[in-house]
């Protein structure tokens, strides 16, 4: 059967072309060519909330499900210990729960075989630094008593009559697009480089960026919690535990999948990266944007009753839209550059060499595959790990 998108002969059984990924039964087509099944994991759909598929690409559906337990068990820790007031625990724990998850993954998936620690880590202590200064500067050293406005005014106490114009400025519009440009800066220096040029390099490094961004703010915005005398509070310990999820782990992963956004931009769809082309910068844009409306939200609602809840749930909602954005993006850059390759007969190091087997559902790969012909995976998201794996039991299992 011949691809009708990429003109690639595919054998009769195929679901899906091996080097492009498009559906070839009607079952699996929508208008647009292929229905909504996800590239990076196909038992999902591409518009569906799913945060581990997202994030981390290079997990597969059994190895996902650790993540996902091992955050669901640290996030109960952290709330455990804020209901205990045990507060320096519970911030600590939280504002790096999600970037060391990270590490971990990166680490565990063997993203890139010959330089995957220190790399990662240069990139995480080289963000945390300057996310200190910026921080500094902001919150302590010049725009101190701005800030302060916004514990003054919070709760019921003053209104929104109190409100500082200069402030929310300050803290919601300038400081959110400053630390944006922090949060790319190494991200893209180092996507720069050709053995981490392709897409989901860059949303990697992106999300690991912003991540430690954010771990770094939040120990210094809450600096004081840490030198106090009390180690334990008993005192609105509810709204702790809002604060406590809300401005460190759903901050966490609201600045992780916008940077991821714009730095997988940076590299582009397919080889080599794309760099500062309109399209990075209108998702530097939108990467900004997004930072920019959930503070807004953030610091307007502490004005209102249930202010911190309202802020929550406004969380929520922001890294809801940003997680299907960065499924639609991966969508699109991993199918679109595979289209371009097949069309141009162009063969990739990415590709499969000898025959081996899908990590999604076991079906056997053809040699130069860029997708599974039975689920519509692609190889691409698969990890180093998985591949070596499968290829080198390829040669007696394949027989
Ligand atoms: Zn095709
Ligand atoms: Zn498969």
């Amino acid at each position: 059967m011949q691809c009708p998108e990429c003109s690639t002969a595919n054998p009769e059984v195929a679901r899906f072309c091996y080097r492009c990924g498009h559906a070839l039964k009607r079952a699996d087509a929508s208008k647009h060519g292929r229905n909504n099944s996800y590239v990076v994991q196909s038992s999902e759909g591409v518009n569906q909330l799913a945060l581990i598929s997202t994030i981390m690409p290079h997990t597969n559906r059994e190895t996902a499900d650790n993540y996902r337990w091992a955050m669901i068990t640290s996030a109960l820790l952290i709330v455990g210990a804020t209901a205990l007031g045990i507060l320096s625990i519970a911030i600590a724990s939280a504002a790096f729960l999600i970037p060391i998850a990270y590490l971990v993954y990166i680490y565990d998936v063997n993203l890139w075989e010959d330089a995957p620690v220190p790399v990662v880590l240069g990139l995480f202590a080289a963000t945390g630094v300057l996310a200190t200064l910026v921080s500094l500067v902001f919150f302590r050293w010049v725009f101190d008593s701005e800030f302060s406005t916004f514990v003054a005014g919070s709760g019921t106490r003053g209104g929104f009559g109190t409100l500082s114009v200069t402030a929310l400025l300050i803290f919601a519009v300038l400081l959110p697009i400053v630390a944006e440009i922090v949060k790319n800066l190494f991200g893209c220096l180092l996507a720069r480089r050709p053995e981490f040029d392709d897409m989901i390099d860059g949303l990697t490094f992106g999300v690991a960026a912003g991540t430690a961004y954010a771990a770094f703010e939040t120990i210094v915005v809450f600096w004081s919690v840490f030198t106090s005398s009390e180690f334990r509070t008993t005192a609105g310990l509810s709204s702790w535990v809002v604060v406590i999820v809300n401005l460190m782990v759903v901050k966490s992963l609201i600045y992780g999948t916008a940077s991821g956004i714009a730095v997988g931009a940076f590299s582009g769809k397919g080889e080599g990266y794309d760099g500062f082309t309109p399209h990075y910068v209108a998702n530097f844009a939108f990467a900004a944007g997004a930072n920019v409306v959930y503070w807004l939200g953030v610091r307007l609602f502490a004005y209102a009753p249930f202010g911190q809840v309202l802020g929550l749930l406004w969380g929520l909602l922001i890294l809801g839209i940003l997680v299907i954005r960065v499924r639609v993006s991966l969508q699109h850059a991993l199918l679109e550059a595979a289209v371009e390759d097949a069309v141009r007969d162009h063969h990739t190091f990415r590709e499969t060499g000898t025959e081996t087997f899908c990590p999604e559902c076991g079906n056997m790969l053809l040699p130069g595959s860029l997708f599974c012909i039975a689920c519509g995976t692609s190889v691409r998201s698969t990890s180093h790990q998985a591949r070596r794996d499968i290829r080198s039991t390829s040669g007696g299992g394949a027989a």
